[in-house]
């Protein structure tokens, strides 16, 4: 729940400041139970608990890779699962949490799209993936800490976020208030398969987190191969769209592309892409197909992935991501309930 939402479950004669106390408490101090709330008269927590319900996913399971990956498989109220992963690294941490329990979006590419999509996550389940995992970790997201390690979240999990997007902005907006979870808008991504109407929703939103897309093809045909979703949304439209989008001063488009052997992994494709993107205010990040059970397509070798990187590096910023957590399924597109 925001702020408004808690002051309509409290009784009307209950002072101003009681929503925020308890908001305060549960985002900012992040408590686990209204107990914890010592200030809290007794027929409040008891108004509260009919009305709504404090907690945290479970977690069902956990597999810790050798690279540091840890994912979790949690369980939501419903017994359904979803799994969030957290990535350490030197000198932040990185979050990548779902916005939907499976996907309905049909990449060919993609473990998460075989399971077809079981329903999208309320604002509390993907706000409590992070709160989850912070504790779980003992790790301080709050930004006023001169101590605190980076903390990033990308939204790059299960689930289509824009299919999804009222619940994306309103947890957004909870993590990014300074009296609830407090984070930088400019520490959390989302990333889309190109939903064109809702990037143009996204683009409207005042709180909003960054704009990942997952190019993966340079061509039309191609793209409606490997992400049928384009039959719908073209590749031209979606290029216009980012074209016109408000980026903040501070913000450049990310581009995701993930590499198929002798698929979309030529120096054609590269040049196209190269192309494609050149006007535009962004960067690119490769990934090497992360391979899985149902998959048909394989990885390509290093040095495909670096001479595709050197020919899209020659007109815009080219990065190539590093596969986290590969032992543990817990890379991009390998999220599935295989416990
Ligand atoms: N549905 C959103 C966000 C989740 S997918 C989206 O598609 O953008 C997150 C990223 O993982 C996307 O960029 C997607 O292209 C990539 N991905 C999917 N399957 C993959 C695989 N098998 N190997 C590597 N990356 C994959
Ligand atoms: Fe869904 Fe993204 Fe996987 Fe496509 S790549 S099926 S949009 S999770």
């Amino acid at each position: 729940m925001e702020l408004s939402e808690l002051r309509q479950v409290l009784p009307p004669d209950e002072p101003a400041y009681r929503a925020k106390q308890i908001y305060r408490a549960i985002y900012n101090q992040k408590v686990a139970d209204l107990v914890q709330i010592s200030t809290l008269p007794a027929h409040i927590r008891a108004e509260l608990s009919e009305h709504a319900e404090l907690g945290l996913p479970l977690a069902d399971s956990r597999f810790e890779s050798v690279d540091g990956t840890r994912r979790y498989l949690l369980r939501l109220s419903d017994g359904r699962t979803v799994e969030t992963v957290l990535m350490p690294e030197e000198d932040r941490d990185t979050v990548c949490i779902s916005s939907q329990v499976g996907c309905p979006v049909d990449c060919k590419f993609c473990m998460t799209a075989l399971m077809g999509l079981e329903r999208s996550l309320t604002a509390g389940e993907i706000v409590g993936q992070v709160l989850f995992v912070a504790r779980d970790n003992g790790l301080t997201i709050s930004p006023n800490k001169p101590d605190s390690r980076r903390f990033n979240i990308v939204m790059m999990g299960m689930g289509e976020p824009l299919l999804n997007l009222a619940n994306v902005l309103k947890a957004t907006r909870i993590l990014v208030d300074p009296n609830a979870v407090g984070m930088s808008e400019r520490r959390i991504t989302v990333s889309t398969s190109g939903i064109i109407p809702r990037i143009e929703e996204l683009s409207e939103s005042e709180v909003r987190p960054k704009l990942a897309i997952s190019l993966n093809a340079s061509t039309e045909e191609m793209r409606q191969q490997l992400m049928p979703i384009t039959k719908k949304w073209h590749l031209k439209d979606l290029l216009e769209v980012c074209r016109t989008y408000p980026l903040r001063p501070w913000e450049k488009l990310t581009f995701e592309y993930v590499l198929l052997k002798d698929v979309n992994d030529t120096d054609a494709d590269a040049r196209r892409v190269a192309r494609m993107l050149a006007n535009l205010n962004c960067k690119v990040n490769l990934i090497a197909l992360n391979p899985g059970p149902g998959i048909p397509y394989e990885t390509p070798l290093p040095e495909r992935v670096a001479s595709f990187q050197e020919i899209v590096r020659r007109s815009v910023p080219c990065f190539v991501r590093r596969p986290r957590g590969l032992d543990i399924y817990a890379a991009c597109g390998q999220l599935k309930r295989n416990a």
